[in-house]
C-alpha cells in the first residue's frame, strides 16, 4: 500500500507522515498515524519546553539529590521498584564519582577524547566498562550481537558509523574487539542450516550471517569437535574475522600503516573469569609483490 499523506518536516529535521482528510477516519490509519502523530507533537512539545528551562541553568540538578517532584514512575504506583534501585546507583555514582572527581567531568562535558575504541557483544553479563574498569571519556564503544565488524563493503550500519567518528573524528589509537563464552549471536550463526543466505526475516540471521566466513573457517578446522566446542572456536574465530574486515575499511588500513592506530582482540570468558588479548600485527611487505602479512602478536592471558 503506498502512502498518499503529506510529509511534513520540523525545524529538527523530523520527518512526519500526516494523514489526508478521506484518511482520518479509517481506524488503521487513526490508530497507527494519528495517534502516534498526537503523541509525537506532545513529546515535541515538552522537549522544547525542556530545553528552554534547562537553558537558563547554569548546573541544572548538578547539587540537587532527589527530584521526585517531576516523575510519578512505574514504581511509585505499581510497587515495581527496579528503578527505585536504579535510581539509587545513580546518585551513588554522582555522589562517589561525579562530584568527588568534578575537574575530569568538566573537561568531559567539554569534549572526549578516548583512547580506545570498543566493539563488544550486547550480552548483558559483558559490559566492557564493568570487567576492564573503564571509566567516562576512556573508550568510545559500540555493542552489538555477537560483536561483528561488518566489512567494508556491506555499506552503512550503525557498527561501521561508530567506527568512522572513532577513526576520523575522535582519533582513538586503538580498536578492540571482545567476544565472549557462550555467545548466543554465535551460537545463532553456527546452527544455521545454511549460511549462503535465503530471505529469512529474521533480524537475528540476518546480521550474524556477516560472521559467516568464522562459521566457514570454524567448520574446517573444527568440525572434529562436539557442537558447544565449534561454538567456543567460533567466538575467538570471529573476533579474528571482523579484525581482518577492519582493514577492509580504507581510512582504518591507513590509520594501521601509518603506526597511529592498533587494532586487538579480546575474549572474556565469564565461566571461569579469564581475559585473553592479542593484538594484529598487519604490514605490506615489498619483497613479495607489495603483499599484506597479517599475523598475531603480543597474546597474553589474565586470569
Ligand atoms: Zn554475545
Amino acid at each position: 500500500m503506498q502512502h498518499s499523506g503529506l510529509i511534513l518536516r520540523d525545524k529538527n529535521a523530523s520527518f512526519l507522515l500526516v494523514p489526508m482528510p478521506d484518511q482520518i477516519f479509517d481506524c488503521n490509519v487513526l490508530i497507527h498515524v494519528f495517534l502516534p502523530l498526537h503523541m509525537f507533537c506532545l513529546v515535541v512539545c515538552r522537549k522544547k519546553q525542556g530545553l528552554r528551562s534547562n537553558a537558563s541553568k547554569e548546573t541544572p540538578g548538578l547539587m540537587q539529590g532527589n527530584r521526585t517532584d517531576e516523575y510519578k514512575t512505574a514504581e511509585q504506583t505499581g510497587g515495581y521498584d527496579s528503578f527505585n534501585e536504579m535510581k539509587q546507583r545513580f546518585l551513588t555514582f554522582k555522589e562517589k564519582k561525579y562530584l568527588e572527581n568534578l575537574e575530569l567531568y568538566r573537561r568531559l562535558a567539554e569534549s572526549q577524547a578516548p583512547e580506545f575504541m570498543v566493539i563488544a557483544c550486547a550480552d548483558s553479563r559483558v559490559c566492557p566498562s564493568v570487567i576492564l574498569g573503564l571509566e567516562p571519556g576512556e573508550a568510545f564503544m559500540v555493542r552489538n550481537v555477537a560483536n561483528l565488524v561488518p566489512p567494508y563493503e556491506s555499506g552503512p550500519s550503525e557498527t561501521n558509523a561508530a567506527l568512522e567518528f572513532a577513526v576520523n573524528s575522535l582519533k582513538v589509537k586503538n580498536i578492540l574487539v571482545i567476544g565472549h563464552s557462550c555467545c548466543g549471536g554465535i551460537h545463532a550463526l553456527m546452527s544455521m542450516e545454511n549460511a549462503d543466505g535465503d530471505n529469512s526475516s529474521s533480524f537475528i540471521r540476518n546480521w550474524v550471517i556477516v560472521g559467516k566466513n568464522a562459521r566457514l573457517s570454524t567448520k574446517e578446522a573444527a568440525s572434529h569437535l562436539s557442537f558447544d566446542q565449534q561454538c567456543r572456536h567460533c567466538e575467538k574465530e570471529s573476533v579474528n574475522h571482523s579484525l581482518l574486515n577492519l582493514l577492509t575499511y580504507p581510512w582504518i588500513e591507513e590509520q594501521v600503516m601509518r603506526g597511529n592506530l592498533s587494532l586487538h582482540g579480546g575474549y572474556y570468558d565469564f565461566v571461569d573469569c579469564t581475559f585473553e588479548k592479542w593484538t594484529l600485527d598487519y604490514y605490506k611487505t615489498i619483497s613479495r609483490g607489495n603483499e599484506d602479512v597479517i599475523a598475531v602478536k603480543g597474546r597474553s592471558f589474565w586470569s
